[in-house]
Protein backbone atom coordinates (compact mmCIF):
# COMPACT_ATOMS: atom_id res chain seq x y z
CA UNK A 1 0.00 0.00 0.00
CA UNK A 2 0.95 3.52 -0.19
CA UNK A 3 1.42 5.90 2.66
CA UNK A 4 -0.95 7.86 0.59
CA UNK A 5 -3.67 5.97 1.69
CA UNK A 6 -3.56 6.89 5.19
CA UNK A 7 -4.36 10.71 4.42
CA UNK A 8 -7.75 11.98 4.04
CA UNK A 9 -9.22 11.46 0.70
CA UNK A 10 -10.74 14.46 0.15
CA UNK A 11 -7.43 16.22 0.85
CA UNK A 12 -5.96 13.62 -2.55
CA UNK A 13 -8.80 14.24 -4.43
CA UNK A 14 -8.89 17.72 -4.05
CA UNK A 15 -7.62 20.35 -6.76
CA UNK A 16 -5.37 22.52 -5.48
CA UNK A 17 -5.08 26.50 -5.55
CA UNK A 18 -2.47 27.25 -8.88
CA UNK A 19 -1.22 30.42 -7.72
CA UNK A 20 0.57 33.18 -10.51
CA UNK A 21 4.10 32.80 -9.53
CA UNK A 22 4.14 28.50 -9.62
CA UNK A 23 2.89 28.85 -13.44
CA UNK A 24 4.86 32.02 -14.50
CA UNK A 25 8.04 30.78 -16.06
CA UNK A 26 11.07 32.57 -17.74
CA UNK A 27 9.64 35.71 -18.90
CA UNK A 28 11.05 38.91 -17.64
CA UNK A 29 7.91 41.46 -18.23
CA UNK A 30 5.93 40.25 -15.16
CA UNK A 31 2.13 41.26 -15.50
CA UNK A 32 0.54 37.96 -14.33
CA UNK A 33 0.16 38.46 -9.95
CA UNK A 34 -0.92 42.17 -9.83
CA UNK A 35 2.37 43.06 -8.41
CA UNK A 36 3.84 46.42 -8.14
CA UNK A 37 5.97 46.93 -11.08
CA UNK A 38 8.09 49.15 -8.04
CA UNK A 39 10.23 47.89 -5.72
CA UNK A 40 9.27 49.66 -2.42
CA UNK A 41 11.90 51.97 -0.47
CA UNK A 42 14.29 50.77 1.22
CA UNK A 43 14.20 47.31 -0.69
CA UNK A 44 17.99 46.84 -1.59
CA UNK A 45 17.62 44.83 -4.38
CA UNK A 46 16.09 42.36 -2.71
CA UNK A 47 12.64 42.49 -4.91
CA UNK A 48 9.90 42.40 -1.85
CA UNK A 49 7.47 43.87 -4.68
CA UNK A 50 7.43 40.34 -6.45
CA UNK A 51 5.65 37.55 -4.59
CA UNK A 52 8.68 34.76 -3.53
CA UNK A 53 9.03 30.94 -4.74
CA UNK A 54 6.52 29.21 -2.93
CA UNK A 55 9.87 26.43 -2.66
CA UNK A 56 12.77 28.70 -3.32
CA UNK A 57 15.07 26.51 -4.94
CA UNK A 58 18.73 28.05 -3.51
CA UNK A 59 17.31 27.58 0.33
CA UNK A 60 15.69 23.71 -1.11
CA UNK A 61 18.72 22.65 -2.72
CA UNK A 62 21.00 23.56 0.54
CA UNK A 63 18.80 22.32 3.21
CA UNK A 64 18.38 18.49 0.67
CA UNK A 65 22.17 18.31 0.98
CA UNK A 66 22.51 19.49 4.65
CA UNK A 67 20.17 17.12 5.69
CA UNK A 68 21.11 14.53 3.12
CA UNK A 69 17.70 13.90 1.18
CA UNK A 70 16.81 14.52 -2.66
CA UNK A 71 14.79 17.79 -3.02
CA UNK A 72 11.59 16.28 -3.11
CA UNK A 73 11.69 14.82 0.37
CA UNK A 74 11.67 18.13 1.33
CA UNK A 75 9.11 20.46 2.41
CA UNK A 76 10.50 24.04 3.86
CA UNK A 77 7.49 26.10 5.93
CA UNK A 78 7.25 28.70 8.21
CA UNK A 79 8.97 26.63 11.41
CA UNK A 80 8.33 22.84 12.05
CA UNK A 81 5.32 23.98 13.53
CA UNK A 82 3.47 24.69 9.97
CA UNK A 83 4.67 21.34 8.77
CA UNK A 84 3.48 19.93 12.08
CA UNK A 85 -0.26 21.19 11.36
CA UNK A 86 -0.31 20.58 7.57
CA UNK A 87 0.55 16.67 8.56
CA UNK A 88 -2.45 16.67 10.98
CA UNK A 89 -4.85 18.65 8.72
CA UNK A 90 -3.73 15.77 5.65
CA UNK A 91 -3.93 12.65 7.70
CA UNK A 92 -6.66 13.12 10.27
CA UNK A 93 -10.11 13.69 9.58
CA UNK A 94 -12.02 15.62 12.16
CA UNK A 95 -13.73 14.05 14.83
CA UNK A 96 -12.83 10.58 13.36
CA UNK A 97 -8.90 10.24 13.01
CA UNK A 98 -6.36 10.99 16.10
CA UNK A 99 -2.48 11.24 17.07
CA UNK A 100 -0.50 9.45 19.59
CA UNK A 101 2.29 10.88 21.68
CA UNK A 102 4.72 10.84 24.52
CA UNK A 103 3.92 13.13 27.29
CA UNK A 104 5.81 15.05 28.56
CA UNK A 105 6.48 16.37 25.32
CA UNK A 106 6.18 19.12 22.91
CA UNK A 107 2.65 20.98 22.71
CA UNK A 108 2.20 21.74 19.31
CA UNK A 109 1.22 18.26 18.54
CA UNK A 110 -1.69 17.94 20.81
CA UNK A 111 -2.68 21.98 19.78
CA UNK A 112 -2.50 21.45 16.43
CA UNK A 113 -4.81 17.93 16.83
CA UNK A 114 -7.38 19.83 18.58
CA UNK A 115 -7.81 22.55 15.80
CA UNK A 116 -8.54 19.67 13.58
CA UNK A 117 -11.04 17.95 16.02
CA UNK A 118 -8.86 15.11 16.11
CA UNK A 119 -8.55 12.94 18.99
CA UNK A 120 -5.03 12.86 21.27
CA UNK A 121 -3.94 9.54 22.25
CA UNK A 122 -1.45 9.89 25.21
CA UNK A 123 0.88 7.25 26.48
CA UNK A 124 3.41 8.59 29.09
CA UNK A 125 7.00 8.17 28.52
CA UNK A 126 8.42 6.10 31.50
CA UNK A 127 9.51 7.80 34.75
CA UNK A 128 12.99 7.93 33.87
CA UNK A 129 12.28 9.43 30.19
CA UNK A 130 12.53 6.50 28.66
CA UNK A 131 9.62 5.80 25.69
CA UNK A 132 8.28 2.59 25.76
CA UNK A 133 7.69 1.01 22.06
CA UNK A 134 5.41 -1.93 23.22
CA UNK A 135 3.67 0.55 24.70
CA UNK A 136 3.01 2.98 22.19
CA UNK A 137 2.24 0.09 19.55
CA UNK A 138 -0.21 -1.83 21.96
CA UNK A 139 -2.29 2.10 22.02
CA UNK A 140 -2.30 2.22 18.13
CA UNK A 141 -5.63 2.00 16.90
CA UNK A 142 -6.86 1.87 13.35
CA UNK A 143 -8.06 5.53 14.16
CA UNK A 144 -4.19 6.53 14.93
CA UNK A 145 -2.91 8.22 11.80
CA UNK A 146 0.16 10.24 12.97
CA UNK A 147 2.42 8.84 15.74
CA UNK A 148 5.01 11.83 17.41
CA UNK A 149 7.84 11.17 18.54
CA UNK A 150 10.11 13.96 19.54
CA UNK A 151 13.92 13.14 19.84
CA UNK A 152 16.22 14.57 21.67
CA UNK A 153 12.30 15.25 23.76
CA UNK A 154 11.54 18.81 24.71
CA UNK A 155 11.39 19.29 27.45
CA UNK A 156 12.90 15.78 29.12
CA UNK A 157 15.91 16.14 27.18
CA UNK A 158 16.55 12.97 26.11
CA UNK A 159 16.90 11.06 23.06
CA UNK A 160 14.70 8.00 21.49
CA UNK A 161 17.51 5.56 20.88
CA UNK A 162 17.45 4.59 16.73
CA UNK A 163 16.77 0.75 17.57
CA UNK A 164 13.41 1.72 18.83
CA UNK A 165 12.52 4.12 16.00
CA UNK A 166 13.24 1.27 13.91
CA UNK A 167 10.78 -0.94 15.79
CA UNK A 168 8.03 1.34 15.62
CA UNK A 169 8.62 1.79 11.60
CA UNK A 170 8.61 -2.05 11.47
CA UNK A 171 5.36 -2.24 13.26
CA UNK A 172 3.44 1.32 11.63
CA UNK A 173 4.00 0.28 8.23
CA UNK A 174 0.50 0.65 6.35
CA UNK A 175 -0.61 1.60 9.72
CA UNK A 176 0.47 5.26 10.40
CA UNK A 177 3.49 7.77 9.58
CA UNK A 178 6.42 7.91 12.62
CA UNK A 179 7.16 11.58 12.82
CA UNK A 180 10.43 12.12 14.57
CA UNK A 181 10.52 15.46 15.57
CA UNK A 182 14.57 16.24 15.24
CA UNK A 183 14.82 19.88 16.07
CA UNK A 184 17.93 19.40 18.95
CA UNK A 185 19.10 16.84 16.71
CA UNK A 186 22.29 19.07 16.00
CA UNK A 187 23.02 19.34 20.06
CA UNK A 188 22.80 15.54 20.49
CA UNK A 189 25.76 12.78 20.39
CA UNK A 190 23.89 10.86 18.00
CA UNK A 191 22.90 11.52 14.57
CA UNK A 192 19.57 12.28 12.36
CA UNK A 193 17.55 8.95 11.77
CA UNK A 194 16.99 10.75 8.33
CA UNK A 195 18.97 7.85 6.34
CA UNK A 196 16.16 5.89 6.95
CA UNK A 197 13.61 7.69 4.95
CA UNK A 198 14.45 5.47 1.61
CA UNK A 199 14.06 2.35 3.45
CA UNK A 200 10.34 3.70 5.26
CA UNK A 201 7.68 5.71 3.35
CA UNK A 202 5.68 6.04 6.34
CA UNK A 203 9.04 7.99 8.02
CA UNK A 204 9.31 11.58 8.37
CA UNK A 205 11.56 13.85 9.69
CA UNK A 206 11.22 17.16 11.32
CA UNK A 207 13.80 19.94 11.24
CA UNK A 208 13.99 23.22 12.26
CA UNK A 209 16.75 26.22 11.81
CA UNK A 210 15.43 28.14 14.97
CA UNK A 211 17.98 26.18 17.29
CA UNK A 212 21.05 25.23 16.07
CA UNK A 213 21.35 27.86 12.99
CA UNK A 214 20.17 30.85 15.25
CA UNK A 215 17.06 31.45 12.85
CA UNK A 216 13.97 31.54 15.50
CA UNK A 217 12.66 34.57 13.97
CA UNK A 218 13.21 33.67 10.70
CA UNK A 219 10.39 31.02 10.99
CA UNK A 220 11.87 28.34 8.87
CA UNK A 221 11.65 24.68 9.22
CA UNK A 222 11.31 21.42 7.41
CA UNK A 223 9.46 18.42 6.93
CA UNK A 224 11.76 15.18 5.46
CA UNK A 225 9.87 12.66 3.94
CA UNK A 226 8.30 10.54 1.15
CA UNK A 227 8.28 12.84 -2.02
CA UNK A 228 4.31 11.57 -2.62
CA UNK A 229 3.57 12.76 1.16
CA UNK A 230 5.60 15.94 0.28
CA UNK A 231 3.64 16.63 -2.97
CA UNK A 232 0.16 16.01 -0.65
CA UNK A 233 1.19 18.67 2.04
CA UNK A 234 2.13 21.08 -0.69
CA UNK A 235 -1.72 21.00 -1.68
CA UNK A 236 -3.31 21.97 1.68
CA UNK A 237 -0.27 25.06 2.16
CA UNK A 238 -0.56 28.49 1.56
CA UNK A 239 0.88 29.42 -1.72
CA UNK A 240 3.78 31.84 -0.49
CA UNK A 241 4.90 30.78 3.21
CA UNK A 242 8.21 31.80 3.11
CA UNK A 243 9.04 36.19 2.29
CA UNK A 244 11.95 37.14 1.14
CA UNK A 245 13.93 38.60 4.04
CA UNK A 246 13.74 35.50 5.91
CA UNK A 247 14.94 33.28 3.25
CA UNK A 248 18.13 35.93 2.62
CA UNK A 249 18.63 35.52 6.55
CA UNK A 250 18.81 32.15 5.89
CA UNK A 251 21.24 31.43 2.78
CA UNK A 252 23.43 33.98 4.63
CA UNK A 253 23.58 31.37 7.75
CA UNK A 254 24.47 28.86 5.24
CA UNK A 255 27.50 30.91 4.23
CA UNK A 256 31.13 29.33 4.61
CA UNK A 257 31.72 31.99 7.56
CA UNK A 258 28.17 31.48 8.81
CA UNK A 259 28.38 27.57 9.05
CA UNK A 260 31.42 27.67 10.96
CA UNK A 261 29.55 30.26 13.39
CA UNK A 262 26.97 27.82 13.77
CA UNK A 263 29.34 24.57 14.24
CA UNK A 264 31.22 26.93 16.96
CA UNK A 265 27.76 27.70 18.96
CA UNK A 266 26.86 24.26 19.18
CA UNK A 267 30.22 22.73 20.61
CA UNK A 268 29.98 25.67 23.16
CA UNK A 269 26.45 25.03 23.67
CA UNK A 270 27.40 21.09 24.37
CA UNK A 271 30.56 22.18 26.30
CA UNK A 272 28.56 24.47 28.90
CA UNK A 273 25.34 21.99 28.91
CA UNK A 274 28.12 19.67 30.45
CA UNK A 275 29.48 22.31 33.13
CA UNK A 276 25.96 23.60 34.17
CA UNK A 277 24.94 20.18 34.51
CA UNK A 278 27.85 19.16 37.03
CA UNK A 279 27.45 22.55 38.26
CA UNK A 280 23.59 22.34 39.05
CA UNK A 281 24.03 19.58 40.52
CA UNK A 282 26.12 20.31 43.27
CA UNK A 283 23.88 23.38 44.19
CA UNK A 284 21.82 22.89 47.56
CA UNK A 285 17.83 23.06 46.37
CA UNK A 286 18.87 20.94 43.47
CA UNK A 287 17.10 17.48 43.51
CA UNK A 288 18.25 16.60 40.10
CA UNK A 289 19.57 17.59 36.49
CA UNK A 290 18.39 15.13 34.19
CA UNK A 291 20.57 13.86 31.24
CA UNK A 292 20.27 16.21 28.31
CA UNK A 293 20.81 15.90 24.60
CA UNK A 294 19.36 19.25 23.98
CA UNK A 295 20.49 22.63 24.55
CA UNK A 296 18.39 23.01 27.21
CA UNK A 297 18.46 21.34 31.07
CA UNK A 298 15.50 20.09 33.02
CA UNK A 299 16.30 20.34 36.62
CA UNK A 300 14.37 18.95 39.49
CA UNK A 301 14.39 21.92 42.83
CA UNK A 302 13.36 21.87 46.05
CA UNK A 303 11.71 24.49 45.57
CA UNK A 304 10.71 25.13 41.54
CA UNK A 305 8.48 28.14 42.08
CA UNK A 306 10.84 30.33 44.13
CA UNK A 307 13.49 29.70 42.23
CA UNK A 308 12.17 30.74 39.52
CA UNK A 309 10.69 33.86 41.06
CA UNK A 310 14.30 34.11 42.45
CA UNK A 311 15.87 33.93 38.80
CA UNK A 312 13.23 36.45 37.72
CA UNK A 313 14.36 39.13 40.35
CA UNK A 314 17.44 38.95 39.02
CA UNK A 315 16.04 39.49 35.58
CA UNK A 316 16.82 35.71 34.23
CA UNK A 317 13.78 34.24 32.84
CA UNK A 318 13.23 30.15 32.33
CA UNK A 319 10.56 28.21 31.53
CA UNK A 320 7.83 26.79 34.10
CA UNK A 321 7.80 22.79 32.90
CA UNK A 322 5.30 22.01 36.64
CA UNK A 323 2.30 21.48 34.62
CA UNK A 324 3.93 18.68 32.57
CA UNK A 325 3.77 15.28 33.99
CA UNK A 326 6.52 13.96 35.76
CA UNK A 327 8.28 17.05 36.05
CA UNK A 328 5.96 19.13 38.58
CA UNK A 329 9.39 20.10 40.60
CA UNK A 330 11.11 21.48 37.13
CA UNK A 331 12.18 24.12 35.28
CA UNK A 332 13.75 23.80 31.87
CA UNK A 333 16.53 26.36 31.93
CA UNK A 334 18.29 27.22 27.98
CA UNK A 335 21.93 27.16 27.76
CA UNK A 336 22.97 30.34 26.87
CA UNK A 337 26.20 32.56 26.48
CA UNK A 338 29.00 30.83 28.88
CA UNK A 339 28.36 34.59 30.76
CA UNK A 340 24.65 34.26 30.83
CA UNK A 341 25.04 30.51 31.87
CA UNK A 342 27.21 32.03 34.79
CA UNK A 343 25.17 34.36 36.05
CA UNK A 344 22.21 31.83 36.15
CA UNK A 345 24.98 30.23 38.76
CA UNK A 346 26.11 32.79 40.68
CA UNK A 347 22.41 33.41 41.35
CA UNK A 348 21.01 30.51 42.72
CA UNK A 349 24.33 30.13 44.77
CA UNK A 350 23.73 33.20 46.95
CA UNK A 351 21.91 32.61 50.37
CA UNK A 352 17.92 33.16 49.95
CA UNK A 353 16.66 35.53 52.07
C1 LIG B 1 11.49 24.49 19.17
C2 LIG B 1 10.86 23.23 18.71
C3 LIG B 1 10.44 23.10 17.39
C4 LIG B 1 10.70 24.19 16.40
O1 LIG B 1 9.61 24.84 16.02
P1 LIG B 1 9.79 25.92 14.86
O2 LIG B 1 8.37 26.11 14.46
O3 LIG B 1 10.60 25.30 13.78
O4 LIG B 1 10.42 27.11 15.44
C5 LIG B 1 9.91 21.90 16.96
N1 LIG B 1 9.81 20.87 17.80
C6 LIG B 1 10.22 20.95 19.07
C7 LIG B 1 10.14 19.77 19.93
C8 LIG B 1 10.74 22.14 19.56
O5 LIG B 1 11.12 22.21 20.85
Amino acid sequence: MSVLELARPEIRAMQPYSSARMEASGGQVLLNANESAWAPTGDDGLGCNRYPEPQPAALVDTLAALYGVRREQLLVGRGSDEAIDLLVRAFCRAGADAILIQPPTFGMYAVCARVQDADVIEVALADDFTLDVDAVLAAVTPAVKLVFVCTPNNPSGQRVPRTSIERLLQALAGRALLVVDEAYVEFADEGSVVDLLDRYEHLAVLRTLSKAWALAGARIGCLLAHAEVITLLRRIMPPYPLPLPCVAAALAAFSATGQDEARRHIASVRAQRERMRAALSALPGVCAVLPSQANFLAVRFQHAGAVQQKLLAAGIVVRDVRRYPNLADALRITIGTPQENARVLAVLQEPSP
